[in-house]
């Protein structure tokens, strides 16, 4: 009767974790304690599904992947203080991507703030530079409405991250259930589309292209814009580039993808149209001498802000990407009108395709034979310090096959992922980072779905490879079980975050983790260099900074958590134990594959962008 209902109480953790369940927030990544325990332990019974991790960092990698793979944040949950400190690397890496995040932290009683209370912190502050909205509710009663006004911000607009602060008084406070309103769901963001003279425009502007490219970025991927980009590729027979995480929105097989001419493609084209990709270090700025000076820039993105970033562009598309190229495709069907596909541009760029395929093949010949540095030169030359996007999407047929052959050890990178993307399902996520695995993995491994590769990213983050796939594996089970997490790993950036093969075990997920391991950061030593090395000294003085313990055994990480372990150290252990871990759906595998420590990747002919110069 209304008189009981009316002094039914229910707890600040039960509100939070209704609010966040109203928002249709499906997945939290945390570590729980005090004062944030019994908000997990509510959300969990609301069926929010809840990821116990191992670092808040990783868990907050995990949360802003949810966010990228499902349009919808996912939550990371995180105790006071050190917690929240620990998370601020993951919410600064979601907002460099222009993900969805949602942080929710405990913080210390109200009552005792500025007394030097238990974790206390300044935490909204802390939070402001690394998000687009920081707040802490004024009530319980207040809470759903900062919840839904986060979840809001972090999706409305550039997407990124979102902060809530829970003081730990509020976790187990009761207050009268009828005092609490809970906000609708909001709804997904409206759709912009751009001005319909700039849509005129930009089209008369491909139309008269003389060197027309595509460049599709990871905000035409965010924004589901496959289908649009897809036709307007093949209906005008236009040549496209991925970014790094742009890759799979147009299969990189497409036979319009000229990855393997990237160089030459940005440097020639006059007309290039952004989609959602903006003129950062990863696209070289936009600049000569990487790009014609005159080069007219179409640029397609969400974000006001970002159009006249680093050039000025020709014509500016303000809106969600998949409407703007639905405009675009309107305008240029109206009168007939295709890219000629025998054009000079189209035949140097496959003339350049071919020949890049060719020459990494000499040069991945050349890479097994002479890469070894001369014994007792301790500091092995540091080139390429920076992560390189130069490489093309893939390695050719003829190169593949050459490689496959090579039988001389240690194996080298582009023989490891030769072999690799051979047994690759063509539907499985791909998550890479590390220096020289990250990418050369690139240029070899071929995504064919869109949002299906995860890596380092704008921010270019080492140690978001775990919390990543444990993300992508959580959204593969309930979304499309069957698919396969394959997370390429150099052996420092797994060092980041090892311990979350616990937390992968521990939930079983569909994982298979490659250590592509070199003993080192960039490079390491050999055992023999290793021992003579030490012999009369003391290591901290003769140890060079990028070296890591040779012939470390990593596989036996997952294998003390009851997972498949593999060393390997040629091709063939290679394909075997990667046969074998595709085989058994029923546990998670790490292979440890030993490779060349002195292994590099083929030369660029750009090496200005490296550390010394920058
Ligand atoms: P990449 O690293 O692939 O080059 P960036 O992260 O630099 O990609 O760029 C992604 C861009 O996409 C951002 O500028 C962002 O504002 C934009 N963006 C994100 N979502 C959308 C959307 N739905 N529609 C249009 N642009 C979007
Ligand atoms: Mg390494």
């Amino acid at each position: 009767n209304f008189a009981e209902r009316s002094e039914e109480q229910v707890s600040g953790a039960k509100v939070i974790a209704q609010a966040l369940k109203t928002q249709d927030v499906e997945y939290i990544f945390g570590i729980v304690g005090i004062p944030v325990t019994e908000i997990a332990i509510a959300a969990q019974q609301l069926g929010i599904k809840y990821i116990g991790m191992r670092n808040e960092q990783a868990a907050c990698y995990a949360a802003s992947a949810i966010g990228y793979l499902t349009s919808r944040p996912g939550v990371c949950l995180v105790v006071s203080g050190p917690g929240l400190i620990h998370a601020l690397g993951g919410m600064a890496n979601a907002n460099m991507n222009c993900w969805p995040l949602l942080v929710i932290g405990g913080s210390s009683e109200r009552n005792q703030e500025t007394m030097g209370a238990f974790q206390e912190f300044p935490q909204v502050e802390a939070c402001r530079l690394y998000t687009k909205f920081s707040a802490r509710p004024s009530s319980i009663e207040a809470i759903p409405f900062v919840i839904e006004k986060a979840v809001r911000s972090s999706i409305y607009g550039r997407p990124g991250a979102c902060y809530v602060d829970i003081p730990a008084d509020f976790v187990n406070l009761q207050v009268n259930v009828n005092s609490i309103k809970y906000m609708e769901r909001c709804m997904s963001p409206p759709i912009s589309m751009a001005e319909t003279s700039a849509v005129c425009t930009a089209a008369s502007v491909i139309r008269n292209a003389k060197q027309p490219l595509l460049i599709i970025g990871k905000g035409a991927a965010y924004a589901h814009a496959e289908e649009s980009i897809k036709k307007l590729v093949e209906q005008y027979k236009l040549p496209f580039l991925p970014t790094p995480m742009g890759k799979g929105v147009v299969p990189d097989n497409h036979p319009y993808c000229v990855g393997a001419a990237r160089s030459r493609a940005l440097q020639f084209a006059d007309v290039i149209v952004l989609f959602g990709a903006r003129l950062n270090w990863i696209l070289h700025f936009g600049l000569p001498p990487r790009y014609q000076p005159d080069v007219k820039f179409i640029q397609v993105d969400i974000c006001a802000e970002e159009l006249g970033n680093n050039v000025k562009p020709a014509v500016t598309l303000l809106g969600n990407i998949h409407a703007v190229t639905k405009q675009l495709l309107e305008e240029l069907d109206k009168t007939p009108w295709q890219y000629p596909p025998e054009s000079k541009w189209w035949k140097t760029l496959r003339e350049k395709m071919k020949s890049n395929e060719a020459a990494s093949k000499v040069k991945s010949d050349l890479l097994t034979l002479n890469n070894r540095s001369p014994r007792g030169g301790i500091f092995p030359s540091l080139f390429n310090c920076v992560p390189n996007w130069d490489c093309g999407t893939h390695v050719p047929q003829g190169c593949s096959q050459e490689l496959a052959s090579k039988k001389s050890l240690p194996m080298n990178y582009y023989t490891v992922f030769y072999h690799v993307q051979e047994q690759l399902p063509r539907d499985c996520f791909v998550v890479s980072e590390g220096a020289n695995t990250m990418d050369i993995g690139r240029t070899v491994l071929q995504n064919y779905l869109p949002r299906h590769r995860l890596d380092a990213g704008t921010f270019g983050t080492m140690g978001v490879g775990l919390g990543f796939a444990i993300a992508a594996a959580v959204v593969a089970k309930d979304r499309s079980p069957g698919q396969w997490i394959i997370c390429v790993e150099g052996d420092s950036a797994f060092g980041f975050s090892g311990m979350e093969v616990e937390t992968i075990c521990r939930y079983n997920l569909p994982i298979i983790l490659l250590v592509v391991n070199n003993n080192g950061i960039y490079q390491g030593f050999d055992t023999d260099t290793w021992k003579e090395m030490l012999k009369f000294q003391d290591a901290t003085a003769v140890v060079p900074p990028m070296c890591l313990l040779p012939n470390s055994h990593y596989e036996q990480v997952m294998t003390a958590f009851g997972g498949k372990g593999y060393f390997v150290q040629t091709p063939e252990e290679l394909q075997k134990s990667l046969r074998q871990s595709l085989a058994d759906t029923t546990k998670p595998s790490l292979i440890n594959i030993m490779i060349e420590p002195q292994a590099t990747r083929k030369a660029q002919d750009f090496h200005w962008l490296t550390r010394s110069n920058m």
